[in-house]
């Protein structure tokens, strides 16, 4: 299925009553897929999520999803748009199918038939299937999310923005909403954040990094790794030079080996230790455009 909506941020930025910049000014275009918001905690993603769903006002600039300008236009992007917050609330005592029906009438699908037919739909969509006579306050977490997601699309939005979809998931709930997620990807734009490098590679087509507010990546994860190909360097050093090391090169992985440790580093490459070049993982290429971010701003 081809996809239209596209969105186009222009400009856009935040900065908080009380000073803080949640997200400098920014330009982007997102388009098919899934798009992930990669960082750590208090990189903005939700700040940027927030004003994409017309639910913060921005500082500056503009985002045009689909044409409508989220700061003219509100109806418009509610209309294309399920949004699900880190934290949504849900009714304990009802059951998923009786939550769905709620949400769907919430939701202004007043007809009756209307509302059967979404909630029919989304059981499925999500995979609720054999879980929609389970009460709410009995499903684990995954499902909870999974839960989550079915609400935001009973109205078959194009643009599906989803804050921190596997945050505080277990192993095997984590692969399973990202196996969704990639899935409902195939039809709608995703846009998702995380802070989880596994995540991205799972899921998303294309990412931006996010680092205190500030964009240092947007693009394809291929360009990503790209960009990092001829930087990833493993080699073995005794277990004594290890600290030494820490201090001077950016770690991406340590094995033992023997006695000695196997090491990864990314960077320009090792000094005075044979090192081999290594194919980049996502998780070298994240590492590697915060720690030149980092050692720009003069951090250690
Ligand atoms: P993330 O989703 O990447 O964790 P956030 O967008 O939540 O990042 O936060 C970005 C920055 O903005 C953080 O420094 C956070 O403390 C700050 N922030 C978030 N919400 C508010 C708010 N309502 N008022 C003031 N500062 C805020």
């Amino acid at each position: 299925m081809v996809i239209a909506l596209r969105i186009e941020v222009k400009g856009l930025s935040k900065t908080y009553e009380g000073g803080v910049t949640a997200l400098r000014p920014t330009d982007l275009e997102i388009g098919d897929g899934v798009f992930a918001l990669l960082g750590p905690n208090g990189s903005g993603k939700t700040t940027f999520m927030r004003m994409l769903a017309t639910l913060l006002e921005p500082t500056e600039g503009t985002a045009l999803i689909d044409g409508h300008d989220i700061r003219r236009d509100r109806q418009g992007i509610r209309r294309l748009l399920g949004y699900l917050p880190q934290d949504f609330g849900l009714y304990p005592t009802l059951t998923v199918e009786e939550q769905l029906d709620y949400m769907a009438l919430l939701s202004e699908i007043a007809d009756r038939a209307a509302r059967q037919a979404a909630v029919v739909r989304v059981i499925e969509q999500a995979n609720l299937g054999d879980f929609r006579k389970r009460r709410v306050g009995e499903l684990s977490g995954g499902m909870r999310q999974r839960l989550g997601i079915a609400q935001a699309l009973l109205k078959e939005p194009q643009l599906l923005i989803i804050d921190e979809p596997t945050s505080g998931l277990d192993p095997e709930e984590r692969i399973r909403i990202r196996s969704l997620l990639a899935e409902l990807g195939g039809d709608r734009v995703v846009i998702l954040s995380t802070h989880i490098v596994a995540d991205v590679e799972a899921t998303a087509d294309s990412l931006v990094i996010l680092r205190l507010g500030e964009v240092l990546f947007t693009g394809t994860i291929e360009e990503l790794l790209a960009r990092t190909r001829g930087r990833v360097w493993m080699c073995e050093v005794p277990r004594e030079r290890l600290h030494e090391m820490k201090e001077q090169y950016v770690f991406t992985g340590v094995y033992r080996a023997g006695d000695r440790m196997r090491i990864r580093v990314v960077g320009e490459g090792v000094d005075g230790v044979p090192a081999e070049a290594a194919e980049p993982a996502l998780e070298d290429a994240y590492l590697d455009v915060m720690a030149v971010a980092e050692s720009a701003a003069g951090e250690p």
